[in-house]
């Protein structure tokens, strides 16, 4: 077999079975980064979207923050784009990016989704759609550095990055954003919100939460004021957004497969609200590099030039 017939084989086959592909592997030991180029290739190659204008919307935080059941719902709305239940059976189990959770051992770095969807948007453009999940130790103190490189590294690339935090932003959270150079989304997402009566669910309640948290006040440390400075400055759109606590069963039941029936109305609500907000046609951002749209194929060189610099 030729090279290209075994490329057009690999790539029918990644067709007929959609799953989660690592783009980019962590090395913990020795502090290095790799990209695999041909499973990228493989994904922003393919014939019906490398000539189309990207959008990357990219999940990252830490593990077990709920990442991969996010982005399963946003999978599930990305492949029932026309219908308004596109949030599932009530007794459907959950599957996409979990599909190999249990039982592989975690591996820091950046997944990518092997389908990347088609969609018109209602300016009559037509891009591509690439999801992706940036997981890593972000909670372990000698590894900060690493994921603040891998975190700049899938914000580098992503034309909406998503920050998927637990109960709150810490101090920790902002440093991790040091590294990162100017970009147009960031969304704060913060799980397990408790203090509806402060601020509430969703969009708005996330906005005075996010202005409260990222002020800079005079009498705070110098430090703490350049982190938000930096932010302000990297970012021209900054959302947030407070997600509730999905319900005992989601959180601590080993045999939760992810049934809509298992998790809290609350929870369900808000979901409905947030994955459109970030996946709806007319939402959908392109990634842009130097004022101008990348293509997928564009994407491609971006990555491989972003890793030298990282790889120092
Ligand atoms: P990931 O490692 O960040 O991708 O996390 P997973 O999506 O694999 O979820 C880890 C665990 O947290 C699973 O048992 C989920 O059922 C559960 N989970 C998912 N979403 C939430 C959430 O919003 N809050 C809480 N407390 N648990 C969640
Ligand atoms: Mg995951």
């Amino acid at each position: 077999m030729s090279p290209e017939e075994e490329k057009a084989l690999l790539s029918e086959e990644d067709a007929l079975s959609a799953r989660p592909v690592q783009i980019v592997v962590a090395h913990e030991d020795d502090h290095a980064f790799e990209l695999d180029e041909a499973a990228l290739e493989r994904i922003l190659l393919q014939e019906h979207v490398r000539d189309l204008n990207v959008v990357v919307v990219s999940v990252a935080g830490a593990f077990r923050k709920g990442k991969s059941f996010l982005l399963d719902f946003m999978l599930r709305f990305m492949y029932n784009q026309t219908s308004c239940s596109w949030l599932g059976g009530h007794e459907e189990p959950l599957t996409g990016f979990t599909w190999r959770g249990g039982c592989e051992r975690e591996t820091t770095g950046i997944l990518a989704w092997s389908d990347v969807f088609v969609v018109d948007k209602p300016d009559g453009s037509r891009v591509a759609v690439l999801l992706i999940d940036t997981q890593g130790a972000f909670d372990s103190q000698s590894t900060i550095k690493d994921c603040a490189t891998l975190f700049a590294l899938s914000t580098m690339t992503s034309s909406v990055q998503v920050y998927n935090l637990s109960q709150n932003v810490q101090e920790d959270d902002l440093q991790h954003l040091q590294v990162c150079v100017c970009m147009r989304t960031l969304m704060f997402l913060i799980r397990d919100w408790s203090y509806p009566y402060e601020h509430p669910y969703g969009l708005d309640g996330g906005k005075s939460f996010l202005e409260k948290r990222l002020q800079v006040k005079q009498n705070q440390h110098e430090e703490l004021q350049n982190v938000r400075k930096h932010i302000h400055s990297c970012f021209s759109n900054i959302g947030c957004f407070l997600l509730p606590h999905p319900g005992l069963k989601v959180a601590t039941n080993p045999n939760f497969d992810g049934r809509l029936t298992d998790i809290d109305d609350d929870f369900k609500t808000e979901l409905v609200n947030l994955v459109p907000i970030l996946l709806s046609p007319k939402n959908l951002v392109e990634k842009e590099i130097g004022g101008s749209k990348v293509t997928c194929r564009d994407l491609v060189q971006y990555f491989k030039a972003y890793m030298k610099i990282y790889q120092g």
